[in-house]
């Protein structure tokens, strides 16, 4: 095969393309990614689940040291924020991941291209770098090119007084106040990452809730902890106009329904209204590949395009827009096109926001089970009534976990607390396989663990909690 010849490109680096590319080269395809970054690892890596953890990381030690040691018994002088320091590690993790991506393509024997992508035919991918220009050809082409920020009309994001995330990852110094447009997952993370360094963060939400998506009782609970927090939320509100100067910015709100318009004023605004599919500039008109309404590749159950040998995954495709969701369908794809039977359970994927306490969910809510008319029952354990809990000093929230009346199956689980993001994990497991909430309540769990509120909401479930 000469050097340009491979069996698969894929386009985007990202968790969906890095992970199809290794997966590919594992089955013995000569593969080559191609990112017009400058580093691999997409947006996750780079400005997105990574940086965003890192500082919601630091920020969270910052408000255990301000808040919470003298609770522990510990005195410290009073704790302040170094914020080059802060995003002096938030940059290093950063680095560290995005070379950790080059290590892995050289030990897989990926070839990492750096540069744009344009598919000019079917088979034949160009990428252009500065002046330099190179034509790639492939049995097969997956587009992995994710997803960009979106906003709203008449709103300018400038990345300095009006940002989206990535701005919002990159703030020089600790902005006073700041209105978040959007009280969905970004605007949730990053609006408790200024707060905890002393932000007056407002978020302002159109519908009648936080976290639309997520179950109703999670969302609920979920802005009572952030209130008391002292983040503060305008819910069904739309802003009309967002103006900035040097210093502020100044905006106009007004109830979603209509009604009398409220000005505020903010340093900074962080738009964080969703991410839209991004398929800029790669050609895909000219060789015929459809979108659906909402500018999303349109692919069939097997990732495949309208064009034969053309195959997209991750954020640019239909789905929830997160890196595990993306990694498993580049996994997926890479072993169909190796003629392996691969298939992905879209009801088995967890959605975790990480503040604290955490967010996570796996599967159906109860709204989704009420309007499906489906008989379900419901378990619930307060981490109040978890030793661990108590002594961490991390009472807030709950498990809850919903299983079919009939044959226990469990359908779903939605938890509010202490590292909420690894407790799902036991229940997407028992999800996998199609288990039932009585196969959790007969699991010995660690004691004292967080994981056991699983295990006595599962037991709840059939009416026989013990510690509650
Ligand atoms: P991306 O990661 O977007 O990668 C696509 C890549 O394609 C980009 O690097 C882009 O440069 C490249 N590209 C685009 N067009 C071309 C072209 N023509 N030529 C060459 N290269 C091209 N998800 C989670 O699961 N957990 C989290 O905690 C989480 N936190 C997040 C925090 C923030 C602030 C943001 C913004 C997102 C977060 N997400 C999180 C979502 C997650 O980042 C995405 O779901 C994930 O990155 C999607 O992966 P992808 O491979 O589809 O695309
Ligand atoms: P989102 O869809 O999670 O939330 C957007 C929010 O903005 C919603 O609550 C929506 O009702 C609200 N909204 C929309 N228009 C509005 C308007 N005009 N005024 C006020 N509110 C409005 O989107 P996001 O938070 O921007 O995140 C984008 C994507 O990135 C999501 O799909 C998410 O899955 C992903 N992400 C995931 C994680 C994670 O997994 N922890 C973290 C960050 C981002």
């Amino acid at each position: 095969m000469s050097e340009d010849q491979f069996d698969l490109v894929v386009i985007g680096a990202g968790p969906g393309g890095y992970v199809c590319a290794i997966r590919a080269a594992q089955l013995g395809m000569k593969v080559a990614c191609v990112d017009k970054r400058g580093t691999f690892g997409g947006t996750c890596l780079n400005v997105g689940c990574i940086p965003s953890k890192a500082l919601l990381a630091a920020s969270e030690k910052f408000e255990e040291a301000v808040h919470h040691f003298k609770d522990f018994g510990i005195k410290v002088g009073k704790p302040s924020v170094d914020l080059k320091a802060m995003m002096k590690h938030k940059d290093g993790v950063v680095n560290d991941n995005v070379k950790g991506i080059e290590f892995l393509f050289k030990k897989n024997k990926v070839e990492g291209v750096i540069g744009a992508a344009k598919i000019v035919s079917k088979g034949e991918v160009e990428v252009t770098n500065g002046k330099k220009k190179r034509t790639l050809k492939a049995k097969n082409i997956v587009i992995a090119t994710g997803s960009d920020v979106a906003s709203l009309p008449g709103i300018e994001i400038d990345e300095k007084r009006v940002v989206s995330s990535t701005g919002a990852l990159e703030l020089k110094e600790i902005p006073k106040s700041m209105v978040v447009i959007g009280g969905g997952v970004i605007g949730l993370e990053m609006g408790a990452v200024w707060s905890r360094l002393g932000t007056k963060v407002t978020v302002v939400e159109y519908l009648d809730r936080i976290l639309p998506t997520m179950d109703g009782e999670v969302s609920k609970s979920m802005k009572k902890v952030l209130e008391k927090q002292g983040i503060e939320f305008k819910l069904s509100s739309k802003v009309t106009e967002v103006k900035a100067a040097s210093k502020s910015v100044s905006l106009k709100i007004e109830p979603a329904k209509g009604g009398d318009e409220e000005k505020m004023k903010a340093d900074i605004v962080l738009v964080a209204v969703g991410r839209k599919p991004f398929t800029e500039g790669l050609g895909l008109e000219d060789v015929g590949v459809k979108l659906d309404d909402r500018g999303r590749v349109e692919i069939d159950g097997h990732f495949k395009t309208n064009v034969d040998g053309i195959y997209a995954i991750g954020d640019v495709v239909k789905g929830a827009m997160l890196a595990h969701k993306a990694e498993e369908e580049g996994v997926v794809l890479a072993e169909q096109l190796a003629d392996i039977k691969a298939h992905l359970n879209y009801d088995a994927i967890p959605s975790v926001v990480y503040t604290w306490p955490e967010v996570a969910s796996v599967g159906a809510t109860e709204e989704e089970l009420k309007e499906a008319g489906r008989d379900y029952k419901v378990g619930k354990f307060p981490f109040l009534a978890n030793g661990r809990a108590r002594a961490i000093n991390a009472t807030d929230g709950f498990v809850k976990i919903l299983a079919d009346k009939e044959t226990d199956k469990v359908l779903g689980c939605h938890i509010l607390g202490p590292e909420a993001g690894h407790l799902i994990a036991e229940v997407v497991t028992v999800i996998e396989y199609g288990g039932t909430a009585e196969d959790i309540a007969l699991t010995c769990h660690a004691h004292p663990t967080l994981s056991e509120t699983v295990k006595e909401a599962a037991l709840d479930l059939h009416g026989r909690a013990l510690h509650k």
